[in-house]
């Protein structure tokens, strides 16, 4: 039997003879774009049970169905990483989604800050950014992507046991580094273009799980930033050692 090529998520339980019903659009994608028919091999995740190996039975315009074969994957959670970024222009925040998801971060918050240039996203046009990007990478999980809160209420409220990467802007050039930091659950934190206030740097200066830390000689751009954070952190002390 053929590897399958096609990789698809469905919101629907994967297993053993498990028939998967298809949306409408999934239909269109698999039988009017990748001319897939009857017999085909499809590659499913739904983010929870693995990937599957599964059988086009049904292929229509407007619907179809696949019969799970077998488990080619196990579910792979990535560490235990958020990343909060304030949102930039569109196609910028479309791509630190995908990034984000590639890398390997478990749960991704867009947070308004003082000088965020948004302050409204379309949580469901990226979450559908989230799920493309697992498809593509050939991971197994998809992390939510959560609706857009504001950075002082996330911080109030914030979770004990979780330490912050604070990407400042301020210590450009500095030694700051992430260095030995220990501890498995975490979360980076991105600046909007014009950065963090004055108010929130001294906030995150002050928070007790803060780790200040600088990105190189370099000013980069948010994009640029939560990616290379994500490398830093992955390479010290997520699932890239
Ligand atoms: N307008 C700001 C300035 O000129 O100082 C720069 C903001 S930068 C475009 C966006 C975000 O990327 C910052 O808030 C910070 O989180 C991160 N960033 C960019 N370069 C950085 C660096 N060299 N060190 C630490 N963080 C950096």
């Amino acid at each position: 039997m053929k590897d399958a090529k096609v990789r698809l998520y469905v919101e629907h339980p994967l297993g053993i003879g498990q028939s998967v019903p298809l949306e409408r659009e999934q239909a269109h994608y698999l039988f009017g774009v990748m001319r897939l028919a009857v017999g085909a091999q499809v590659a499913l995740i739904n983010g929870k049970d693995g990937e599957w190996r599964a059988e086009v039975v049904e292929a229509g315009k407007r619907g179809g169905r696949l019969l799970c074969a077998a488990q080619t994957k196990p579910l792979q959670m990535p560490p235990d990483l958020w990343l909060l970024f304030a949102p930039i222009k569109k196609a910028r925040t479309d791509f630190i989604v995908e990034k984000a998801t590639e890398m390997g971060a478990a749960r991704i918050l867009p947070v308004q800050t003082a000088y965020t240039n948004s302050e409204r996203i379309r949580q469901d046009r990226l979450q559908a950014h989230a799920v493309e990007a697992a498809e593509q990478c050939g991971g197994t999980y998809v992390p939510e992507v959560a609706e857009l809160q504001k950075l002082d209420r996330l911080l109030a409220d914030w979770p004990e046991e979780r330490k912050i990467m604070f990407c400042d802007e301020a210590e450009v050039g500095s030694a700051k580094r992430l260095g030995a930091a220990e501890g498995e659950k975490w979360a980076i934190l991105i600046g909007p273009e014009g950065g963090f206030s004055p108010e929130e740097r001294a906030k995150l200066h002050a928070h007790p799980q803060a780790h200040v830390v600088a990105l190189g000689p370099r000013i980069l751009r948010a994009d640029t930033a939560a990616v290379a954070a994500m490398t830093i952190w992955q390479q010290a002390l997520g699932d890239w050692q």
